[in-house]
């Protein structure tokens, strides 16, 4: 085996270096309590512009509203979720699928059961609600900061681990994440796929069960907390229930056809950094969620026409996501069941340029930007908190894209030295003629 392939230096900085990595890493975190302040039923959504500057001078002051960032008790239920996953991963039965092939030839088994982990903790949801109540579970709720807390915990924590974890000999590192600037490579990620044994892969793991799950939870909770303020799941209002279908929806899709995560960059690229790890863990349950959040305290009624449009808004972004995913995942796994057009690499892989890969180069992305405006749609246009989300998903994933094009296009340079391993190079300039929109067909 060449070491080459377990360690390939990268002096490529897509994050702006170490600075843009070292602020990113403290802003992620602050964006999420950021969110959550500027967007409560004490501090308003967003608060008064002209009371900001001197309510955040007044709190970073306050050694009380440091002290009410933490909660013990939120803190072990926190670790109780993340302890439930795992032995719902080890316990519940699921098949066996292989990953995409690693640099050094070999290709991970994972084991598949994120979907029956989120039905078993759904079960365990419901049945708690119908014993005891609505309030039993508004808890995400009232301990929401805390909860936030305990998560950027864990990711920091486990993001050490794996940094350091990444030094022992024969770890396969990330092709973004050895540049060997301590900030830059514990932000990216230094090796591929830290703790990884058998068919657990902690990336994986963590980026469908104790997050994606989490999230739907977080809506169920503040369904429960609107209930428990109106006096019954029967008044609580329509925008409300379609946040929690969108999400539960988009989550549901995602842990169902679980296998396709296996080709994202998140898994075959990007290391197991605290990029990953807090975006995954802290940002998607308790940031991803805040539409929901809002409407916990702002009822918005919408009737059946606003319903109907949004509720179509939401379907065109969904059939767009889950075709284009499917069409790629079909054929990546050696099917083309509506035969489209394909140009065959050098390399001998092949790209996809018919159906929605012909129309754009992430056709996926274009269906994920619709879906998330139609779940802000429902919280009406008196705060532009709630759009947040949208914009930030745009910038996230034009830059993906953006890194996506030049990955396909420069793993070529560190791969053509280890012949075995395919990459397009010269390939990806044909295929980018043949396909020039990079994200909204004819727009962009
Ligand atoms: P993709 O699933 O689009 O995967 C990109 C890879 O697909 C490329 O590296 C290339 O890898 C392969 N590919 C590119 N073009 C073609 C083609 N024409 N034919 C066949 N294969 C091709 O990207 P992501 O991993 O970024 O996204 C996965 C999903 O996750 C998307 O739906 C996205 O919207 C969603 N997402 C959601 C986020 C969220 O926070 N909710 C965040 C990020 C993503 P190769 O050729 O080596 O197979």
């Amino acid at each position: 085996m060449n070491p080459s392939h377990y360690k390939a230096m990268s002096a490529e900085n897509p994050f702006l270096g170490p600075p843009g990595a070292f602020f990113i890493s403290i802003g992620v975190p602050s964006t999420i309590y950021a969110l959550h302040f500027g967007c409560s039923e004490t501090n308003g959504c967003p608060p008064n512009p002209t009371q900001i500057p001197q309510r955040v001078a007044s709190a970073l002051s306050d050694p009380e509203w440091w002290k009410g960032l933490w909660d013990t008790k939120a803190t072990l239920m926190y670790l109780a979720w993340y302890a439930f996953c795992l032995v719902a991963w080890a316990m519940l039965p699921g098949s066996r699928v292989q990953g995409t092939m690693l640099r050094t030839g070999e290709k991970k088994l994972y084991k598949i059961n994120a979907f029956s982990t989120f039905l078993l903790a759904l079960c365990l949801t419901f049945c708690t609600i119908y014993l005891y109540g609505p309030h039993s579970f508004t808890f995400l709720h009232s301990k929401f900061v805390n909860f936030i807390t305990a998560s950027i915990l864990v990711a920091f924590v486990e993001s050490v681990v794996c940094y350091a974890a990444s030094f022992r000999p024969g770890a396969l590192l990330a092709l973004g994440g050895n540049t060997g600037n301590f900030i830059y490579d514990f932000y990216i990620g230094r090796e591929l796929n830290p703790f990884s044994f058998g068919t657990f892969d902690l990336k994986t793991f963590n980026e469908l069960r104790p997050s994606l799950i989490l999230w739907v939870l977080v809506d169920i909770s503040m369904v429960c907390e609107q209930a428990v303020r109106r006096g019954g799941f029967a008044n609580v209002t329509d925008s409300l229930w379609l946040v929690l279908l969108f999400q539960s929806v988009y989550v549901g899709d995602s842990l169902y056809y679980e296998s396709a995560i296996l080709t994202t960059m998140d898994i075959t690229t990007d290391g197991g950094g605290f990029m990953l790890t807090v975006g995954i863990l802290s940002l998607v349950p308790f940031a991803y969620s805040l539409q929901a959040s809002y409407l916990a305290f702002t009822p918005v009624v919408l009737g059946p026409v606003r319903t109907i449009m949004i509720l179509g808004f939401n379907f065109v972004g969904y059939w767009i996501f889950r075709g284009a995913n499917a069409e790629k995942n079909d054929f990546r796994n050696g099917g083309n069941p509506k035969n489209l057009k394909f140009m065959t690499t050098e390399s001998g892989s092949k790209l996809l340029t018919s159906g929605w890969w012909g129309c754009s180069r992430h056709p996926n992305y274009f269906g994920d930007l619709l879906m998330a405006l139609a779940w802000s749609l429902p919280t009406g246009f008196s705060t532009p908190i709630t759009y947040v989300y949208v914009l930030y998903f745009l910038v996230l994933l034009v830059h993906r894209q953006r890194r996506d094009d030049e990955a396909c296009e420069k793993k070529s340079v560190v791969v053509l030295a280890s012949s075995e391993f395919y990459m397009y190079g010269k390939d990806w300039h044909k295929y980018m003629q043949l396909v020039p929109y990079r994200i909204i067909p004819y727009v962009y």
